[in-house]
């Protein structure tokens, strides 16, 4: 008996920052193109160092048709990995100076979505970033921003960089404003933060998932918690082991995580700056980190049921896991 095609799960990805996603080569011969030096994307030993690697990808999309590339290519390579549904993390805030505005550049993602998605037969949703770093005012922005695109591709705020001394409770304003609109909240915690920062995130932003999240080992009332309201944890193995958030793969607390109840997706975070992609990701749970063939379908089945993708998507995807789940091998 050959192993199910992982490939073949039909699977959302919904912790992906856009900018990561880039091709080495397109950031090669971008950087080429625009005459600056090949911003590094390995080497980094803590969270600070990484941050900046990832300003420098910033550096290389400052012409607006490079965003459109971008987009295209990342959809592109979703599909190959069999993506039915992406959920990019998306910053128009450090893309205005491109393109005249945050709003204007956030338009200008919006477009590059909907026809990178129809070329490539793959639904996307925008995930507006706050930068914890930037403050509670422009969080409130850029929250009324992406509000007044919700249900124009905008489906979720999300909150990320630097947890430690930037707590949610800040951010509470923001959050009810993309609430309110209908999106769902999707902030970063229990990453560089413990459990409480996971706790946190549930009450002053009523999370609806949670990116990361993986730190809720360390609580188990937490883990009933979370299991109960059904929030689902956007785990990244590959980036929790690069930045010391575990120990190593075989480490991972991803298996007591779905013993617990709770709903866990797999994803791949910053592709361009960790390695693996999404599907290298099903891989390592896999083969590294010891999940059953159920448990990866379980896990597909959160990164779809999860989220405000259509209910078309959602159909089809059901239909295409219970499929690869039924058939013994390929
Ligand atoms: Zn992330």
């Amino acid at each position: 008996m050959t192993a199910r095609e992982l490939a073949t799960l039909p699977k959302g990805h919904l912790h992906i920052h856009l900018e990561a996603a880039m091709r080495p080569t397109t950031l090669t011969r971008l950087a080429a193109e625009r005459g600056v030096a090949l911003p590094a994307t390995t080497g980094f030993t803590d969270f600070r160092a990484f941050a900046e690697m990832y300003q420098g990808l910033l550096a290389v999309l400052s012409a607006p048709e490079n965003l459109a590339l971008l987009i295209d290519e990342a959809v592109a390579d979703a599909a190959a990995d069999g993506v039915v549904y992406i959920e990019f993390g998306v910053s128009p805030q450090y893309h205005a100076a491109a393109f005249g505005s945050v709003a204007a550049a956030l338009d200008a993602h919006l477009a590059a979505a909907r026809a990178a998605g129809q070329a490539h037969g793959v639904e996307v949703g925008l995930m507006v970033t706050v930068d914890r770093t930037l403050g509670a005012e422009a969080a409130r922005e850029l929250a009324g921003l992406a509000a007044s695109r919700a249900g124009r591709g905008v489906v979720s705020l999300g909150l990320a960089n630097e947890e430690r001394g930037h707590p949610a409770a800040e951010f509470a304003e923001a959050f009810a404003i993309a609430k309110a609109a209908g999106l769902q909240s999707a902030p970063h915690a229990g990453e560089l933060a413990g459990a409480d920062s996971v706790r946190e995130a549930i009450e002053a932003l009523d999370a609806d998932r949670i990116l990361h999240g993986v730190r809720a080992i360390e609580d188990p009332e937490l883990l009933l918690l979370l299991a109960e309201r059904g929030i689902c944890l956007d785990v990244c193995p590959t980036s929790n082991v690069l930045l010391a958030v575990v120990p190593d793969l075989s480490a991972h607390p991803l298996p007591q995580l779905l013993a617990a109840g709770v709903r866990c997706s797999i994803n791949a975070d910053d592709p361009i700056l960790f390695g693996p992609g999404i599907l290298d990701e099903y891989v390592v749970a896999r083969e590294r980190i010891g999940l059953t063939d159920a448990q990866l379908a379980d896990c597909a089945r959160s990164s779809i049921e999860s989220t405000l993708a259509s209910a078309a998507t959602k159909e089809r995807a059901r239909a295409g896991i219970d499929a690869w789940l039924g058939k013994e091998g390929s």
